[in-house]
């Protein structure tokens, strides 16, 4: 498999944003100061000592555990998984997965993520491309599709039907960010 490029390396930890992403998980954060600050979800935490500053793009547990670094060990101890699949993954996010994927990213192979909304779309087409979004992501997560039967729910022409959805929260995570031109008309969108 090719080395990852430093520039990769360095692209992730710089554009993707850490507290969309953990925004995206789940997470509560609390507004503090310019930084933000939740539980620390890696040690036994009843206060919020896990301080995350949007201007490094860091974060930091100023309590029992002391972890802290970049998004990619943020998702290597979220996901538990090595600092290359962080990185894999994290990539994806950016659109640098080539489609061969054994040969290093060059600019010519890179290919994007489709943006999952269409700027200028009018408020119809705009909630219809939310709602096809989570219908995606639902046909893509066997653990919904399992609760869905184990609740006794699962019947194809209902899910199709009625555009059944998983709202994992990851459609703000894959938009541009408020401060790019994109992202702040998009996510300025009125439904
Ligand atoms: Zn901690």
């Amino acid at each position: 498999m090719a080395r990852l490029a430093d520039e990769v390396i360095e692209r992730i930890k710089r554009d993707i944003s850490l507290v969309r992403l953990v925004e995206s998980q789940g997470y509560a954060l609390k507004k503090h100061g310019k930084d933000y600050s939740l539980s620390c979800p890696f040690h036994d935490d009843k206060t919020a000592s896990l301080i995350i500053t949007p201007a490094t793009n860091l974060w930091h547990c100023m309590g029992a555990c002391q972890k802290g670094g970049s998004v990619i060990e943020w998702v290597m101890q979220t996901q538990g998984v090595s600092f290359r699949f962080a990185c894999e993954l994290l990539q994806k996010d950016l659109g640098l997965i080539t489609e061969a994927p054994n040969k290093a990213p060059t600019k010519n192979t890179t290919t994007k993520l489709t943006p999952p909304l269409a700027a200028n779309a009018d408020s119809q087409t705009a909630l219809k491309q939310v709602i096809d979004y989570y219908h995606d992501t639902f046909k893509q997560s066997p653990e919904v599709q399992e609760y869905l039967r184990s609740r006794g729910l699962e019947h194809a022409e209902l899910i199709e039907r009625f555009k059944l959805g998983f709202a994992n929260r990851t459609l703000g995570y894959r938009l541009p960010e408020k401060n790019r031109k994109a992202g702040a008309e998009l996510r300025g969108t009125k439904i």
